[in-house]
């Protein structure tokens, strides 16, 4: 029986591995075999509400070992440290403890076909000591050590505040103005107001929290619509956030972002949120890659010089070759590509006429309780709709609905819903230590 081996359960890998598991795995007509470094799933776009306090990640994720029972596939939890693509073999780093017990040796899995949907990772573009001294969004573990330090520097500025009463404030400062910076600050500025009714610090959330945006482009959300990007910065502006457009960082230090323009910009947490590359494992796959380390794929997603392997989602470089455009690192596309390859392999893999092909539906932003916005992209001539308050509110909830609902269909999506929304009336909004 023919082994498909997909590394990476994330956005793009746990729906492939899902629906492929569903199709061809429970009646054995393919072994499915999902490898991903955590023993759960967590759905990235809402990483921020986790650095934020707002979203408990446990009561959100998804155990792959059931998953995998429930849709007729494999679940091997360990790092994929490197592929031999001659022997088509994936060698599996052992899985450890987080005090470092082996819990599984290393392994080696057997491949025939090979789909890599290992994501992304932060790109710090050689900027000095950016990697050093900034915090990322890459991982669960990285959104809680992020809430952590927050929560810690708003503590320990609450207790100085008390003995010298001109005040000691808090500087969070974002660099990068996209959806998941501008999201974040949104988030942290209902989380220090949350904190502070609960009186977790003694702080006044407006005079000495200061968040400010760092951004290189000349805008907000530089992908999106221009007007969506003066909605937001008028939105910030209200929340008393401050962005700094046409700013590009110099270097970075452990309390301070210093511009190219000599700006020096107090900094006592700095979250790097400026772009994405894929993971170092791409690199050493002899594959041909672009100039941000993704595997470059043909329009049936199937790598340039070995047709065993695939590549989807952040990791993969697809060029439309109709309109010669490339597709942005989104879980949509994530998304869309996984629906198109788990049905091209179920098909005799890739003797598909047509490629793939995305469709842009469009892009919502949350800024947290106070306001979402989003620009919707419909018709042939692909209009593009502004959508704020309610309806963006919905739309942006809908996105992670649609993601629970391809993996575990209606029901449980509703049933998971409900309880998300009982659950959000009993509880405080943000998590309190
Ligand atoms: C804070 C934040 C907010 C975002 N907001 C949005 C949004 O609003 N809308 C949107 O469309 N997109 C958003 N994105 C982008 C979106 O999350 C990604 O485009 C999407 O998750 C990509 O899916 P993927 O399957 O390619 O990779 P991922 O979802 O990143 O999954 C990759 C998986 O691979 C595993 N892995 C990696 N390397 C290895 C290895 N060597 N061995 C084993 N396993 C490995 C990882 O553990 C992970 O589970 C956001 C991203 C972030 C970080």
């Amino acid at each position: 029986m023919e082994t498909i081996a997909i590394v990476g359960g994330g956005a793009g890998g746990l729906e492939l591995a899902t629906r492929l598991g569903d199709r061809l795995g429970k009646n054995g007509r393919a072994r499915i075999v999902l490898v991903d470094r955590y023993p759960t799933h967590f759905w990235k776009p809402l990483l921020h509400t986790v650095a934020a306090g707002k979203l408990d990640p446990q009561v959100h994720q998804v155990e792959y070992a059931a998953q995998a029972a429930d849709h007729g596939f494999q679940f091997i939890c360990g790092e994929v440290l490197c592929v031999d693509r001659g022997a088509r073999t994936l060698e599996i780093g052992s899985w450890r403890t987080d005090d470092g017990a082996e819990l599984l040796p290393p392994r080696t899995l057997q491949y025939d076909k090979l789909v890599l949907a290992c994501g992304a990772v932060t790109n710090f573009f050689n900027i000095p000591g950016a990697a050093e001294h900034s915090l990322t969004l890459d991982s669960v573990q990285d959104a809680e050590l992020f809430r952590r330090r927050f929560l810690g520097a708003c503590l320990q500025a609450s207790s100085q505040r008390n003995g010298a009463p001109d005040g000691a404030a808090v500087n969070i400062v974002i660099v990068g103005g996209g959806a998941t910076g501008i999201e974040l600050a949104g988030e942290l500025c209902h989380t220090v107001r949350s904190l502070a009714q609960y009186n977790v610090h003694s702080l006044d959330p407006a005079r000495d929290v200061r968040i400010r945006i760092i951004e290189r482009g000349d805008r907000l959300l530089p992908q999106l619509n221009p007007r969506l990007s003066a909605r937001a910065a008028r939105t910030l502006g209200r929340l008393g956030i401050e962005v700094c457009t046409g700013t590009t960082v110099a270097r970075v230090e452990a309390d301070a972002v210093h511009d190219s323009a000599g700006v020096r910009h107090p900094s006592d947490i700095t979250v790097w949120a400026a772009g994405v590359e894929a993971p170092a494992i791409c690199t050493t796959l002899g594959l041909p890659l672009n100039r941000i380390r993704q595997i470059v794929v043909t329009p049936e997603l199937r790598t340039e010089n070995d047709p065993a392997v695939f590549a989807l989602g952040d990791c993969a470089s697809y060029v439309c070759p109709v309109d010669g455009a490339a597709v942005p690192p989104r879980a949509q596309v994530a998304h869309q590509q996984a629906v198109y390859l788990a049905d091209a392999l179920v098909r005799a893999v890739g003797n598909r006429a047509a490629g793939f092909r995305y469709r842009d539906y469009g892009s919502v932003v949350s800024l947290g309780p106070f306001a979402a916005m989003g620009v919707l992209i419909g018709g042939a001539n692909k209009r593009e709709m502004l959508v704020g308050g309610m309806a963006a509110r919905v739309l942006y909830r809908l996105m992670y609905q649609k993601h629970v609902m391809a993996l575990h269909g209606f029901v449980r999506m509703a049933a998971q819903s409900v309880a998300h929304w009982i659950r959000g009336k009993v509880t405080p909004p943000v998590k309190l230590h």
